[in-house]
């Protein structure tokens, strides 16, 4: 197939670029380089430099394209707090231009990188994509108002769309990782403190309600959930919106991370007790019961294989 990968410089989307080539697909990237990383763009992929307001239109208009993996957004729920114009604007205004442009171009299909945070905080785990859905930041009510879009464009403009809900991305795929210019992530954190680059690990609060009273998350390995992109693409059909959460069922606390990061890299990881973030769930797990069954997919990496490959990436930059 032709297919556009939009944010194919950034982390997840440079290392489904790397399996889609690999499958044997014809892949260009459309990135604008707002934070992802020119070199990488797996060889064999074309890069076009633009935003998707600028430029999906020109691309998609060139022809052939059987679909589009969309994975530019910004995502510093943070940041989304502060700048909550600059996320609906960048996520669903970019979201919408890049739609029409594959309305007017006729292209069929697109899978989109959905998020957990979309659910909010849950009232109970492991999460079902049929709960509620009540986020609580505006990164993720931008994404859940591209799902709400997905979903109109499939019944009323007949697209074929799977959005995918990601929870904890963890870990590396050959040459492609993370390289978030501002890191908030739990693994690349920590495994920076191992690498000597910053004196301890903050741990955000120690009071949850949780076994060891650190926050519990559902990790998955970059390369498994790229994998269920491709699932995905051969599962949209035309004028259907399908929503499947990607995660690998089992969740790992704080502490437990560290720990896993210590015997891994063989160093002692000093870390300390900091006050809570705000708007940290206690405990978020996805039921992946719907693409298990589905789309026969299935986790294949644990969480000490993510934190495996994320420090071989780290210490080879
Ligand atoms: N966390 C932490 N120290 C850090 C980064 C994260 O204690 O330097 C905690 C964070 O409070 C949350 C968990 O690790 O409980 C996972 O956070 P992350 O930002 O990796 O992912 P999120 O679940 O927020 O998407």
């Amino acid at each position: 197939m032709k297919l556009l990968v939009t944010g194919g410089a950034g982390y997840i989307g440079s290392v489904v670029s790397a399996l889609l080539l690999e499958a044997g697909h014809e892949v260009v990237v459309l990135d604008d380089l707002s934070t992802g990383h020119e070199d990488a763009v797996p060889a064999g992929a074309r890069l076009v430099r633009g935003t998707l307001r600028g430029a999906a239109a020109e691309v998609l208009g060139g022809g052939g394209f059987d679909a589009v993996l969309h994975f530019a957004a910004k995502s510093l729920v943070g940041e989304s707090v502060e700048k909550p114009g600059l996320y609906w604007d960048k996520n669903l205004g970019e979201s919408l231009a890049l739609l029409e442009a594959m309305r007017t171009a006729g292209v069929p299909r697109i899978v989109f990188s959905s998020t957990a945070a979309c659910y909010g905080e849950p009232e109970s785990t492991p999460i079902l994509e049929t709960d509620p859905t009540r986020p609580t930041n505006p990164y993720g009510a931008s994404k859940l108002a591209i799902d709400t879009t997905l979903a109109e464009y499939a019944r009323l403009h007949g697209i074929g769309g799977v959005s995918l809900r990601y929870f904890n991305v963890a870990g590396a795929y050959g040459a492609q990782g993370e390289r978030h210019t501002v890191e908030t992530h739990l693994i690349p954190n920590v495994l920076k403190v191992a690498l000597g680059q910053g004196e301890a690990v903050k741990m955000f609060g120690e009071d949850y309600p949780t076994a060891d009273g650190t926050c519990v998350r559902d990790y998955i390995h970059v390369a498994d959930l790229g994998r269920a992109h491709l699932l995905a693409l051969d599962a949209c059909e035309p004028g259907t919106h399908e929503i499947f959460n990607l995660g690998s069922g089992t969740g790992n606390s704080v502490r437990e991370v560290i720990e896993v990061c210590r015997e891994v890299t063989g160093r002692d990881i000093p870390a300390e007790v900091h006050p809570r973030r705000p708007g940290d769930p206690a405990v978020l797990i996805a039921s992946s019961d719907k693409i298990q069954s589905r789309l026969g997919w299935k986790p294949e990496r644990d969480l000490r294989a993510m934190v495996s490959d994320a420090w071989t990436f780290l210490r080879s930059r």
